[in-house]
């Protein structure tokens, strides 16, 4: 069995700041870690090799020190990664972003099976993976909690609002994983120690399939920030004495009329 993991290399804090005027996050000396999600799109492919066999690459659009979270990835058990980059693909919305993906997958192989976070912590729109399926016309589930490999592909139970639904896929399909699928494991030493010279594979744009740079980056976004800024702080705060506060509470309910 074939997999593919979709990995992004995310701020280590969530206090990142924003450049009022680009719009852009100021990612210059912080650290930064793998989105914690694709830690359970990682795990999930992990044990489906254990059980069924194949290998598994991972795979991540960013600068070249996204290389960081490749590594990571290895002394976890992946057996080949790529860092798509190039100066081209900078400034990529979603539909950007899921599109290069889709073409730099392609152009590693064929995969079976797909797996991606449910989200990133930075971008959190959660629409990266099932944008990539849609561009290689492919078959996706997500918010999925539960994988078997059955009759050549794939059955999923994904937690919709309401009701969990459960749905077989043929392969080729991709999954977004949920938190409580697997736990991760942690990278062990004795992986570190076998991974140390691996090489992680950096592919650009003249390596994909489709090589028109209108498609990527900036060109080949439609949606332009505007404006981004922080929203007005305007909480206020009492406290209360605990032996008048249930009076002041009682208070508050009749003002605001739920009394
Ligand atoms: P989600 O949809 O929340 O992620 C879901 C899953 O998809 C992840 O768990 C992971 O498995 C996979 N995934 C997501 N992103 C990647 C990736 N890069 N590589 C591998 N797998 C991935 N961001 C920048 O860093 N630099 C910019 O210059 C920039 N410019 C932008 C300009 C515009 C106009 C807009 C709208 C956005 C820009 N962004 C930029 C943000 C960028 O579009 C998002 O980071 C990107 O689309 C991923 O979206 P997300 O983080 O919401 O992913």
């Amino acid at each position: 069995m074939n997999i593919f993991v979709c990995i992004k290399q995310v701020p280590s804090t969530n206090k990142v700041q924003v450049d009022e005027k680009t719009g852009v996050l100021k990612r210059d000396g912080v650290a930064s870690k793998m989105n914690p999600y694709d830690l359970y799109a990682l795990e999930t492919a992990l044990r489906l090799r254990e059980a069924h066999g194949g290998r598994v690459t991972v795979g991540t659009m960013g600068p070249p020190q996204a290389e960081a979270v490749v590594r990571e990835a290895y002394m976890m058990g992946a057996d080949e990664g790529y860092v798509f980059s190039d100066r081209r693909l900078g400034g990529a919305d979603v539909l950007a972003t899921s599109y290069t993906l889709s073409q730099a997958i392609r152009s590693v192989g064929d995969f079976d099976l797909i797996l991606c976070g449910k989200q990133t912590t930075d971008g959190d729109t959660a629409q990266v993976g099932p944008a990539i399926a849609e561009h290689m016309g492919i078959a996706h589930a997500a918010w999925v909690s539960r994988i078997e490999v059955a009759r050549d592909g794939v059955i999923v139970e994904q937690q919709l609002q309401d009701v969990i639904e459960t749905v077989h896929m043929p392969f080729p399909c991709l999954v977004t994983v949920e938190q409580d699928i697997f736990m991760p494991r942690l990278p062990s030493l004795k992986t570190a120690r076998q991974v140390v010279g691996r090489p992680v594979h950096i592919m650009g744009l003249d390596s994909f399939l489709d090589t028109d740079p209108d498609h990527y980056g900036l060109s080949g976004s439609p949606t332009q920030v505007e404006r981004i800024f922080p929203p007005e702080n305007d909480v206020q705060r009492e406290m209360w004495q605990a032996d008048r506060a249930a009076e002041k509470l009682h208070g508050l309910l009749k003002q605001w009329k739920f009394l």
